[in-house]
């Protein structure tokens, strides 16, 4: 029983216990590639809560894991067979029902801990911090937390070199040979001002790529996924510990 884990833990150790942040890992349930599972997003964000709460937790920092939620925004995979979407405007309502058990018990923290792409909480945390002005809301993006080219030889999208290495580490046991794998060929958008990053369209996926990934997975091994989960879990758990432990009256410097 790890006490830091709300599903794990019990009311006789919760009921004297008191957290300064909660963090919430949000995955997506959806194809990746033709050799990784479904569940690829929810099983990263699990395991990186996990290990980088337990980092955290060494550390001193009093934080509450909630259950990883599975689906995430795949309105541009609706073509693509049972990857289940849930849209922007209900993870607003699931965030706010979330915040406000949160902020009537006195945790007045909460990182969520995004697993997906197509998860973007910015606006929502806007929103909501209007609605609960003495909550702290943010949001991060384990993914984009280390230069990828660091770890592996080929930029990961979607299901790519980085994931794969990853659940290789984490759940060999539900990865296909990857001879199996697609290339991850994908097409990009034709236009200028999107390719610079200064204009943005949703992909239609099915016309971007026929695997479903986004990235050429075939360099993909055990040994880089562990190096990688190591690195991404200490740089993730350094942020819980640094929101934990730092009063609000001291968040800008
Ligand atoms: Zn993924």
């Amino acid at each position: 029983m790890r006490p830091y884990i709300l599903a794990e833990t019990n009311w006789k150790h919760i009921k004297d216990a008191s957290f300064d942040v909660a963090i919430l890992p949000w995955g997506a349930c959806e194809a990746h590639n033709y050799h990784l599972p479904y569940a690829t997003d929810i099983i990263e964000s699990e395991h990186i809560a996990a290990e980088a709460a337990r980092l955290a937790w060494e550390q001193g920092a009093r934080l509450i894991v909630l259950p990883t939620i599975p689906f995430g925004v795949n309105t541009g995979q609706f073509d693509v067979k049972l990857d289940m979407n849930m849209n922007p405007s209900t993870q607003l309502l699931v965030l706010n029902d979330l915040i406000e058990v949160l902020n009537r018990q006195g945790i007045h923290k909460l990182i969520i801990l995004n697993s997906h792409g197509g998860n973007e909480f910015k606006q929502m945390i806007r929103e909501l911090g209007l609605r609960f002005p003495a909550m702290f809301i943010t949001t991060c993006n384990w993914f984009q937390a280390l230069e990828q080219s660091q770890f592996f030889e080929n930029r990961d999208d979607h299901a790519g070199e980085m994931e794969t290495s990853l659940m290789l580490y984490l759940r060999p046991d539900l990865v296909l040979p990857l001879s199996e794998a697609g290339d991850g060929a994908a097409k990009k958008f034709r236009f200028t001002a999107i390719r610079e990053g200064w204009a943005w369209a949703e992909r239609k996926w099915t016309q971007v790529t026929t695997s479903t990934g986004v990235g050429n997975p075939r360099k993909a091994t055990r040994e880089k996924g562990e190096k990688y989960f190591k690195a991404v879990t200490e740089k993730v758990a350094q942020f819980f510990v640094e929101v934990a432990k730092t009063k609000p009256e001291d968040f800008y410097a």
